[in-house]
This record gives C-alpha cells, sequence and structure tokens, in this order.
C-alpha cells in the first residue's frame, strides 16, 4: 500500500474493499460510487486536499516517520497543538458545510495516549508501546481512523453485564487475542475509515470486565456488517440534476455496526478488562471531542453567508432587522468557537506527555452547540421565507410548459438570476431541514454525548465548594459550614483553577 497524499489518493484507497455495507435493503458493490455515500466521502478527502494545499493547517510532521502526515492522526504535544486541530475543524466545516468525519479518530488517539499509559503504569500492561507502534504504522500509510465508541444501549437502566446481548462485549479469547461481538450505533465516518477503534462507551464495574475492550480493528475486518443511516432527504443525492440536494458535493455518513466474533490480535488491543479505567477514557476522549465541535462554527459560517446571500437575492440586504439577525448568528456562532478554542487554550500535558484540553471548557462547548445551531437555523430560515420549504423541483423548474413561468414569478431582486436565488434557498434547507441538518442539528445535540452528559459532566466540576468558600470569605465569615477555616483553604482552590505554566 502506498501513502496518502491528496483527496483522489484517498478516494482510490476506498476501492475494491471487501465490505458488507447494507443501504436502503441492498448490499452496496463501491461506495465510493454510490450517490448517496459518495458525498460523505468527498468530505472527507476534503482533509487530505486541506492538507496538500494549507499544510500548517492540515498536517504536522510526523514524530514516527519525519514526515507530513494528516493533523487527524497528531498527538497533540502542545497547548498550540490543541489550538490548531480547531483552527483546522473550522476551516474544513467552512469548506464542506457538514461533518468530515475524521475528528472521532483523532480525538481517540489523544485520549488513549494517556489513559494506556496510565493503565501501564497501573497494572503493568504494555498498552501504551503497543499503541504508539500502532500509530507509527498508520502514519506510514496516513490512513483514515475512525473512533467507535457509542454502543447500542439497550434499556439504559442496565449496566451492560445484565444484557449481554448489546454492548460490545468479548465473547471469547485465545492465544492471539479476543473476539468482540455486538453492536455500536451511528458511527461517524466508519465505512470511510481504514481502520476503527472500539472502545467502551461509560464507566464500568468488575463485572462488565468483558466489556473494557479496546482494540483497533481493519473496516475490512470479517463477521462486520455495516448498516448505513437513512437520513432526511438522503434521496435528493439520487435525484436527477443538482439544484434539489442543496449541497450536492458533501455530507456526513453514520452508520451502525454489527460486531460478530471479530477478531483483535494482541497487538491491536489497547486495553483489556481494566474496567475501573473505562471512565477515565469517556471521560478524556469526551474532553477532546466536545471542543471538537467548533467544527459547527465553520459550518454555521456557510450558514451565515447563506442567510445574507438570500437577504440580498431577496432585495432586502438592508433592512436593520436583518442586519441585527445577521449579527445575532454571527455572536452565537462565534461563541461556539470562542469557548472550543479556550477549552484548548486552556490545554495542560498529561502523565504521559501529551496535552489535553480543559475539561469544564470543552463541556460548555459542546452544550452551546447543543442548542446553538438551532437558533441560527430558526434565523437563518427566518431570513430565508417560506419558499425555502415550499419551492417547485428542478424538474418542474425545467419543465418546457412552466420553465419562464417559474423563473419570472419565482425571480426576488433583478439583478439576481431566478436559478441563483433558488439555490441558495436549498443550500439552505440542506443546512437546516435536509440532509446537512443531520450534521448541524441533530449530530450537534447528541454526537460526543447528548446536553444531559454535559450537565452531568459540568456538576462533577464546578467546584461549588471552592465558590462557596470565596462567598464566605468576602461575607466576613471565616468558618465554612463543614468546620474548616474558609480563608485558609482558598489559596489550595486557587491554585487548581488558575495553574500557571
Ligand atoms: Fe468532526 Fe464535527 Fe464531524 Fe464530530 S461532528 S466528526 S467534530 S466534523
Ligand atoms: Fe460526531
Amino acid at each position: 500500500m502506498k501513502k496518502i497524499e491528496t483527496g483522489e489518493d484517498y478516494i482510490s484507497s476506498l476501492k475494491n474493499r471487501d465490505l458488507s455495507i447494507y443501504l436502503l435493503g441492498q448490499l452496496v458493490e463501491d461506495p465510493t460510487e454510490h450517490p448517496i455515500i459518495r458525498p460523505s466521502i468527498n468530505a472527507l478527502a476534503k482533509t487530505y486536499d486541506l492538507a496538500h494545499d494549507a499544510p500548517e493547517l492540515g498536517s504536522v510532521i510526523s514524530p514516527f516517520t519525519g514526515e507530513p502526515v494528516s493533523r487527524f492522526l497528531h498527538i497533540c504535544t502542545s497547548v498550540q497543538d490543541l489550538v490548531n486541530q480547531n483552527k483546522m475543524q473550522r476551516r474544513l466545516g467552512q469548506l464542506t458545510g457538514t461533518c468530515f468525519q475524521r475528528c472521532v479518530g483523532m480525538d481517540a488517539f489523544n485520549a488513549l495516549y494517556s489513559v494506556t499509559y496510565e493503565i501501564d503504569q497501573s497494572y503493568n500492561t504494555d498498552y501504551h508501546a503497543r499503541l504508539k507502534s500502532f500509530l507509527h504504522m498508520i502514519h506510514r500509510y496516513n490512513l483514515v481512523i475512525g473512533g467507535a465508541m457509542t454502543d447500542v444501549k439497550g434499556d439504559r437502566r442496565l449496566p451492560p453485564h445484565e444484557q449481554e446481548e448489546m454492548y460490545v462485549r468479548v465473547t471469547k479469547r485465545d492465544k492471539q487475542g479476543v473476539y468482540v461481538t455486538g453492536a455500536k450505533a451511528h458511527q461517524t465516518g466508519c465505512i470511510n475509515s481504514h481502520w476503527i477503534i472500539v472502545m467502551p462507551t461509560i464507566r464500568l464495574g468488575e463485572r462488565d470486565k468483558n466489556f473494557a475492550i479496546v482494540g483497533a480493528i481493519p473496516v475490512e475486518a470479517s463477521g462486520i456488517t455495516y448498516i448505513y443511516g437513512h437520513q432526511s432527504c438522503d434521496l435528493r443525492s439520487m435525484d436527477k440534476g443538482s439544484l434539489d440536494v442543496g449541497n450536492a458535493q458533501y455530507s456526513g455518513q453514520e452508520a451502525m455496526i454489527i460486531f460478530e466474533d471479530v477478531f483483535i490480535p494482541h497487538e491491536y488491543i489497547f486495553m483489556n478488562g481494566e474496567y475501573d479505567y473505562a471512565a477515565l477514557l469517556v471521560e478524556r476522549f469526551t474532553a477532546y471531542h466536545r471542543r471538537s465541535y467548533v467544527c459547527k462554527s465553520g459550518v454555521g459560517d456557510v450558514l451565515i453567508g447563506a442567510a445574507a446571500a438570500i437577504s440580498e437575492m431577496n432585495g432586502v440586504p438592508h433592512a436593520s432587522h436583518i442586519k441585527d439577525k445577521l449579527v445575532e448568528m454571527t455572536h452565537l456562532n462565534e461563541t461556539i468557537y470562542g469557548v472550543g478554542i479556550a477549552a484548548s487554550y486552556q490545554g495542560y500535558r498529561t502523565e504521559a506527555g501529551n496535552y489535553i484540553c480543559d475539561d469544564m471548557l470543552a463541556n460548555i462547548c459542546k452544550h452551546h452547540v447543543t442548542k446553538i445551531p438551532y437558533e441560527m437555523g430558526r434565523l437563518a430560515q427566518d431570513l430565508a421565507g417560506g419558499l425555502v420549504a415550499t419551492m417547485p423541483s428542478e424538474q418542474d423548474i425545467n419543465h418546457p410548459a412552466l420553465k419562464a413561468l417559474l423563473k419570472k414569478y419565482l425571480q426576488g431582486s433583478k439583478t439576481v438570476p431566478t436559478e441563483d436565488r433558488l439555490r441558495m434557498l436549498r443550500l439552505i434547507e440542506n443546512m437546516t431541514l435536509g440532509r446537512n441538518a443531520v450534521g448541524y442539528l441533530t449530530e450537534s445535540m447528541h454526537g460526543a454525548g447528548s446536553p444531559q452528559a454535559q450537565r452531568i459532566q459540568i456538576l462533577r466540576t464546578m467546584q461549588l465548594e471552592y465558590k462557596k468558600r470565596l462567598a464566605y470569605v468576602l461575607a466576613g465569615i471565616d468558618e465554612a459550614t463543614d468546620g474548616h477555616s474558609a480563608i485558609e483553604e482558598l489559596s489550595g482552590y486557587f491554585e487548581r483553577v488558575f495553574e500557571l505554566e
């Protein structure tokens, strides 16, 4: 296999693979040629093109090979590395208007780098060295890694071991490795990856030992079935023409993965039974991944642009309420970016030597993302007007009996061709109601954890004791309710909050 350098190389690397993918009740022969799947491949290919066209943003020099490699495969060794990930994500959101699918693997690698190190310290295992040699191989070929964390969870009240048939788990062990069975739901970009890393999705107890498995599996491994998500308006990608689809080039990808006795050899196993580290892994992964959602600020830039453009096309760019709505969208969008990149700037070094972002700010970023895109979508639809949801199809627009009439009656500003106005409306529809609304809205809600998951983490880390002591001191009360001196203890808390490098 040759190292992948460009988007084109990447698309070629997905050809002739023996995958079992179902979509709309049929086995997919070649995903790269499937009209519903191809836009998601294009979005991921853009990450390679960016690395090629803007290497400072999209790539780094691999510490393993000394050659350029995608920034999505880089282990962060500084705060600046964390920040640069966010800058790359915003740019790719701008260029694709959708989910480019590559951050899950990036965040999984970075979380595993420190967690494997700490497991080894406790249990004298060699997961960290295994992870590094796996990374070395991945860097050599510049591959795409999918992170598979979210299990199907069945009855949410029951821990994994009480519903044996649901979560991914080890079903058999032999001298060479382990076999896993179970299912992962809505796995971003899994079919567009070369390898997937399975990881536990929740805190595990002693009886969940078989669920404490982390391992890398080739996407083509035998025993895996992929079932492609049937998403809002995806059939538009099969329409003739390019108008109604809204964004003909790019989309996200979500699929269910079913594992049936899939083999993982020891060299690709990075956790095997250390159930007490599952929660730490989930926490670190979500810290990285929740600030990765600055991707949505890049997508938001496109939506703001579309809202401004459609206002012009409707002939009302100077109305003060329109400008004000665009200001509101910008303020909301920059809030996502501001908090996400702040989480990276507040990053710190782990025991393993790599850098991780601030957990609280990462959670606040993602929590904003569960709400802001919906409000941005509302404002964009407000500016677009009702036609965004009622306009005729491209076939009607081009029908000989209707063409001239529709061209006349659907015209906005005289300076703008009718078709351009309709294209802009379809883009807004695509992003707020259609295919890419899946990524912009619902994935913003549930990806990297649903809103309540962030609130739980915020509750855990909001340092109420510290804040209460601040209040005690200023209120002139020396002794807090727990009997300790509020003034004496304050400095200890202070150092943890504002530690200086
Ligand atoms: Fe990356 Fe955003 Fe897609 Fe998640 S939703 S994989 S953070 S682009
Ligand atoms: Fe996601």
